[in-house]
């Protein structure tokens, strides 16, 4: 929806990058406008007003005035700050990936309710402690079903036949699983265990609470980051301006986990 030329909106703050002597361009997600820009002026004074509600990874309401280029926020007011997120630094880097991911999945002003949705959720949680690994592994899954990249996890990509509870394959580049018969020796199919699709059919079909209450062992947790991770890194793949975002997941990426590989 086009914004009026003065509004107020709600948003969680992305991305900051400077801007010239004193201001930062501000990268925002939205519930109703989806991705936006805006120009912040004077944050990076230390007696600016707007600065301290602007910071990155802040559930914020701000009020916003249509420039020329971009438009300008004329006031902020933190409504979350996720403290218990910045004050470790394990929770912090999961929630700068999570901001970073919809910033790369979403085209400026292609607005989705559900992903500002997703990311408040997943904010919410990581600050109240839950599991940080499935908390980031439902965030990824469930962002990819809002995206419109959810992979098939129910029949084989190749034949077609419903899946059976063996060990299949996972392949990114198929956009899902192909069967034992479909996948052996395809380029790119990695095994899959049966637990591990158990796992992944739940984080895309199942409620955070139900998937949360599942005990995860470390290495089958490991197989179902392994195999999301590579399916994020094929979609993203699609789009060149994440080229640097994809060599960082890469270098910071698990290597194959063992049992899974070929
Ligand atoms: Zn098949």
């Amino acid at each position: 929806m086009p914004a009026p030329r003065v509004y107020k909106t709600e948003a969680i703050v992305l991305r900051q990058r400077k801007l010239g002597e004193a201001d930062k361009i501000i990268t925002l997600y939205t519930p109703n406008y989806g991705k936006l820009e805006a120009v912040a002026k004077g944050v990076r004074r230390p007696k600016s007003r707007l600065g301290g509600h602007l910071e990155i990874l802040t559930y914020t309401s701000a009020m916003l005035a249509q420039g020329r280029n971009l438009d300008v926020v004329t006031q902020a007011q933190v409504i979350e700050s996720f403290a218990p997120v910045r004050d470790d630094l394990d929770r912090l880097s999961r929630a700068l990936y999570a901001a970073e991911l919809v910033d790369r999945f979403s085209p400026e002003g292609a607005e989705s309710y559900h992903i500002f949705q997703l990311l408040l959720a997943t904010l919410r949680r990581l600050a109240g402690g839950a599991g940080a690994d499935v908390v980031l592994r439902y965030f990824e899954m469930q962002l990819l079903n809002v995206a419109g990249f959810q992979p098939q996890l129910h029949h084989c990509l190749g034949c077609q036949r419903p899946l059976t509870p063996v060990p299949n394959y996972f392949s990114p580049a198929a956009g899902g699983v192909l069967c034992s018969s479909c996948g052996a020796g395809t380029v790119s199919s990695r095994p899959l265990s049966v637990s591990a699709l158990k796992v992944m059919r739940l984080l895309q079909d199942g409620a955070f609470g139900n998937v949360s209450r599942v005990r995860i062992g470390s290495r089958l947790a490991q197989e179902v980051e392994f195999h999301l991770r590579a399916y994020v890194i094929h979609v993203l793949e699609r789009d060149v301006r994440s080229a640097a975002f994809i060599d960082r997941l890469r270098r910071e990426g698990i290597g194959e986990p063992a049992g899974v590989s070929d």
